[in-house]
């Protein structure tokens, strides 16, 4: 052990940003009796009843206002470490939903099947009822808002550099023993790393996608069957679309379509999206006037990454005194609803690892690498893989020698096992074990019994007619042509 891995650790903690990670991290160590200073960028959310989608400036959370769909395993880790907070989500009227219970007769449930309860909230209500539990422990000042700046360090020894705290940008200074970077998926804190020499390894693949999405509310006179927002999705020649249910009453529709597909870019503007929403059937009725109104602008973003930050090479911690939870250690595409749920998996698992090895920070950051690292490397593989899938698909590439084998194993979930949903329920529990991280994100792709239902399955689907869920791509153009109004012509 060096000479800093001997500094006793745990007495102050640091969490920078008060995001899913920082808020869930920060009640987690406050219920083991540590006091936490959370630092966050972005003010506090609205008071006297506001919406907090509208009202609440998270422009520290650009996805704050996008589309998320919270997987099963969200709900259990709250249930485990935060219950308070599924109670706030429920006094706020949000919904627990069991779709696969729902599609089944009752005589087949099974008592795992409860491992696939969600919450339907916009990202919104979801992050609200982690803050005001973490406003009402005792243990957590909030400094917001507040913007870090850099971190102090321990005079340079022979092992790898200790963090001693958090500067501000107003030029404050918080002395620290342990700061958790929950700075999200920009976090600077691996640039001050690398200015100490101390290098963060980094796996990167762009997602290559880009969101337009738009939230409605059901009107009340709207006799759609609401919960069917849960299974819209479908992928058209160029663009892929999804539903996705909210809390009180809301839903968004969102659009996933290539960054280099420039015509595609027009659904920035409400006429395009809307135009092109209506020429959807499946989508067509849902944003009908008649059932639903929106409740913003659409709402866009890019530049979406699957990145995987390594703290700990060779069996060494690279820094010592700092643990990094959510984004910050792993972004998954969003496509995939696994984010949150991984934030929540980091942050419960870094403040275990903080309250265990409290005195030991070489203990503690090799407790927590253990506790985080095959689950991150899972979801960081499996979801490059899924997008990689998409991207030799859409732009017509040849699939490398190199990469033919793990897309032959991605195909199983795209086509297997997602059609066998339909006529296998254990090919419906994998799925949902996946989609709802039951598991680890790999462990149904590398069961073999799932692989050959699935493989099954997908001979059997092949034979079956597809119906073309929308319009063709020149279709499209034309749709977005005819609706452009005559002044941006
Ligand atoms: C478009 C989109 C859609 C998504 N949809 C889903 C979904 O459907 N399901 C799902 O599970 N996940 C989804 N995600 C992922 C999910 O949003 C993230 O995984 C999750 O927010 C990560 O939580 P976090 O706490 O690590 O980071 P964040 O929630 O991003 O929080 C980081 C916080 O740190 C603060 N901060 C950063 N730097 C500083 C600083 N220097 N000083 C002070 N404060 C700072 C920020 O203001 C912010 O509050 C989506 C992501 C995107 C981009």
């Amino acid at each position: 052990m060096t000479k800093a891995g001997a500094t006793p650790t745990g007495g102050r903690v640091v969490v920078l940003g008060g995001g899913i990670a920082g808020l869930a991290s920060a009640i987690a160590l406050a219920g083991h009796g540590r006091t936490v200073t959370l630092i966050e960028r972005d003010p506090p959310p609205p008071g006297g009843g506001q919406d907090p989608f509208l009202a609440w400036k998270r422009r520290g959370v650009p996805q704050f206002r996008l589309p998320h769909g919270f997987s099963a395993r969200a709900r259990s880790l709250l249930a485990a470490h935060a219950p308070d907070v599924l109670e706030r989500l429920r006094a706020d009227g949000i919904e627990e939903i069991n779709v696969f219970k729902q599609l089944i007769s009752p005589e087949l449930w099974q008592p795992a099947d409860d491992e696939f309860t969600v919450v339907w909230a916009r990202r919104s209500a979801f992050e609200l009822a982690l803050r005001r539990s973490a406003e009402a422990q005792p243990g957590i000042r909030f400094l917001c808002p507040a913007v870090a700046s850099g971190l102090n360090f321990a005079p340079a020894g022979d092992g790898p550099p200790r963090v001693t705290g958090v500067r501000l940008a107003d030029g404050r200074e918080l002395a620290a023993d342990l700061v958790l970077d929950c700075g999200g998926r920009r976090s600077p804190v691996p640039r001050w790393l690398a200015a100490e020499k101390a290098y963060v390894h980094t796996d990167l693949q762009d997602c290559q996608t880009v969101y337009f999405s738009r939230y409605y509310r059901f009107t009340p006179r709207c006799e759609l069957p609401k919960t069917s927002v849960a299974v819209l999705r479908g992928d058209l020649e160029s663009m892929m679309y999804i539903g996705f249910p909210g809390d009180h009453d809301t839903f968004a529709i969102c659009m996933e379509v290539r960054p280099d597909d420039r015509d595609m870019r027009l659904l920035r503007h409400t006429w395009a999206f809307e135009a092109v929403a209506r020429s959807i059937p499946d989508v067509a009725s849902w944003v009908d006037p008649a059932n639903a109104t929106p409740l913003a602008d659409v709402q866009l973003m890019g530049g979406h990454h699957n990145v995987r930050r390594r703290y700990v090479a060779d069996g060494r911690p690279v820094v010592l005194g700092l643990l990094a939870a959510g984004d910050a250690l792993c972004t998954t595409n969003p496509a995939y609803g696994w984010g949150a749920s991984m934030a929540l998996t980091y942050a419960f698992a870094a403040a275990r690892a903080a309250v265990e090895h409290a005195s030991d920070p070489v203990a503690m950051a090799l407790a927590y690498d253990a506790a985080t690292a095959a689950e991150a490397d899972a979801v960081y593989r499996e979801s490059a893989a899924m997008d990689r899938a998409r991207i030799y698909r859409d732009t017509g590439q040849e699939v490398p020698e190199h990469d033919r084998a793990e897309m032959e194993r991605q195909r199983v979930i795209a086509e297997g096992l997602a059609a066998g949903v339909f006529f296998d329920l254990e090919l419906g529990r994998a799925f949902c074990r996946r989609v709802n991280l039951a598991g680890p994100a790999d462990e149904v792709l590398d069961n073999p019994d799932f692989v050959a239902g699935a493989r099954k399955a997908r001979e059997r689907l092949t034979t079956a007619p597809r119906p073309a869920p929308g319009p063709t791509r020149r279709e499209l153009n034309a749709i977005l042509h005819a609706a452009r109004p005559r002044s941006t012509a």
